[in-house]
């Protein structure tokens, strides 16, 4: 039951009721803080209304449609019939249910923990609601997410522009979106909705896909989405209004213009942080005015207010989003003792097919002592069985130890080898401890080994024989 109370103090104040508050209050609760949770709308998370859900909702069709033309491949002649309102309701209808196990799990929260109202700090342990009532807390957390950012260069077109906020509310499939950012967003919807016979074409102004760091698996990806999705990159762009769309006009090394029924921005998600109040808070506040903050603590300097999810701008992805929150909600309800909480080895996936993953901090061009070993999947066996075998992984390790360090990888199947791969960093293995461990006969992982011991031979490390199963070739 909502809060109404005229004025209102607690323990721990959290701003945002997505993933990251969610985690955040259910920590302070915990650790025997008096909470209240803030939110605007109570509307059920990013992941669960506009993000990682519908997204994957929309990839699920894409993948059904894909394999049904695929399918001539193995000698089995088939023609994907796609019932855009078909795809787009059930999009909504899981959607909607994903949704309402969030509401539900709102519902359940203590009578008075929830605010619903817009805060704004009026100082370090004080905000002001939107319907004009104060909060006095002992500590904040700051877990307000991010939202789409729309360049003004779209500003003449702003009804023909989709975000990952509209498009999973159009009642059916658009006949053609041009896709404005190569980021991992960008890319996953651009794929999907080629796949379900949109006319897609990617644009970007800068020179790789999905910020990946790794320029060889950059070009690599490029290489294998471009089979099916034209995507421009390094380009200027022109929008205009053209009779009930979009004319797109691009330029860089080549130019051209099209019609697009819609454009879909996926520019970055910046923090919502704006209007937030923080320049009365004293905290110190970085260039783009995201605060300054402990990665470790999730503290900001050393005032009562804490940080967590989108809101810092750091590893946004969920499984951080959450991690952060906990981490917040502990210290926020222990302040002014505050605690180093554990933060994982950084993992992200982009739900591409090939699927991409990025694990670990390291960025391979820039470091000394970092050694490279990397596998093509061409030639891969199981790729190859399923008619799959395209992709580049590349494995960083320390050049003294072979310890494992990162990983960025765009090939089938490493959505789930790369959680392996961030366990066993995580644990400090090396490449050769790797080796060591079992790996099943035929698999997408097997397709691992050659990068392993390529580790290995750069550190002289002992490279572990493979088992004499017979079936080696293409591994
Ligand atoms: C299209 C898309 C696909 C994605 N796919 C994946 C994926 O596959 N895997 C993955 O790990 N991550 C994915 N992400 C990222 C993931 O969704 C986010 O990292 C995560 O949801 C962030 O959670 P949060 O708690 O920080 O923010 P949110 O869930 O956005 O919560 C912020 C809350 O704060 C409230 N709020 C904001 N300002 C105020 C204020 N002043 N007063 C009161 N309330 C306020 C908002 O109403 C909102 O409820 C995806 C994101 C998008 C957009």
């Amino acid at each position: 039951m909502p809060n109404t109370s005229p004025e209102l103090t607690c323990d721990v104040a959290i701003i945002g009721a997505g993933t990251a508050g969610l985690a955040a209050e259910r920590n302070a609760r915990r650790n025997g803080a008096r909470t209240l949770l803030i939110d605007e709308t109570f509307s059920g998370t990013t992941c669960a209304s506009v993000g990682c859900m519908p997204s994957k909702l929309l990839i699920a069709a894409a993948h059904a449609a894909h394999a049904v033309r695929q399918a001539s491949v193995f000698g089995i002649a088939a023609e994907p019939k796609i019932d855009g309102d078909a795809v787009m309701a059930r999009v909504q209808r899981e959607r909607d249910a994903f949704v309402a196990g969030v509401c539900d799990s709102l519902d359940k929260l203590p009578d008075g923990v929830k605010v619903q109202a817009r805060a704004h700090f009026i100082d370090a342990t004080t905000l002001r609601l939107d319907d004009g009532r104060t909060v006095t807390a002992k500590a904040i957390v700051i877990a307000t997410g991010s939202y789409p950012n729309i360049p003004d260069t779209f500003d003449a077109v702003r009804d023909r522009v989709l975000t990952n906020e509209t498009i999973f509310e159009l009642p059916t499939l658009p006949g053609s979106v041009g896709v404005i950012g190569a980021g991992p967003i960008g890319l996953e919807l651009a794929q999907a909705l080629v796949r379900l016979g949109v006319e897609t074409m990617v644009f970007d102004q800068s020179p790789g896909l999905a910020a990946l760091k790794d320029e060889k698996v950059s070009a690599a990806l490029h290489t294998i989405l471009a089979k099916e999705l034209p995507i421009h990159l390094e380009m200027k762009l022109k929008a205009e209004p053209d009779s009930d769309g979009v004319r797109l006009s691009w330029s860089g090394e080549q130019s051209g213009s099209r019609r697009f029924d819609y454009l879909l921005v996926a520019t970055g998600r910046p923090p919502r942080l704006k209007d937030l109040g923080l320049e009365t808070t004293g905290i110190t506040l970085d260039d783009h005015g995201t605060p300054v903050f402990d990665r470790t603590t999730m503290q900001c300097g050393d005032a009562p207010i804490f940080i967590a999810g989108d809101a810092d701008h750091d590893r946004t992805v969920l499984g951080e989003a959450s991690a952060e929150g906990m981490i917040a909600g502990r210290n926020a309800a222990s302040f002014p003792d505050v605690t180093p909480g554990p933060r994982m080895v950084p993992l992200a996936i982009m739900f591409t097919d090939p699927s991409v993953a990025v694990i670990g901090d390291i960025t391979p061009d820039d470091q000394d002592g970092i050694v490279i070993g990397e596998a093509s999947y061409e030639d891969q066996g199981r790729a190859k069985v399923m008619a799959r075998n395209a992709g580049l992984i590349r494995f960083y390790a320390e050049a003294g130890t072979g310890r494992l360090t990162g990983a960025t990888m765009a090939a089938p199947g490493v959505e789930h080898s790369a959680h392996l791969i961030a366990w066993a960093i995580q644990q400090g293995r090396t490449a050769t401890d790797l080796l060591d461990m079992p790996f099943y006969h035929p698999t997408l992982e097997e397709g691992l080994k050659p990068a392993l011991r390529a580790i290995c031979k750069a550190v002289s490390a002992p490279v572990p024989a493979d088992r004499d199963d017979g079936f080696t070739a293409g591994a």
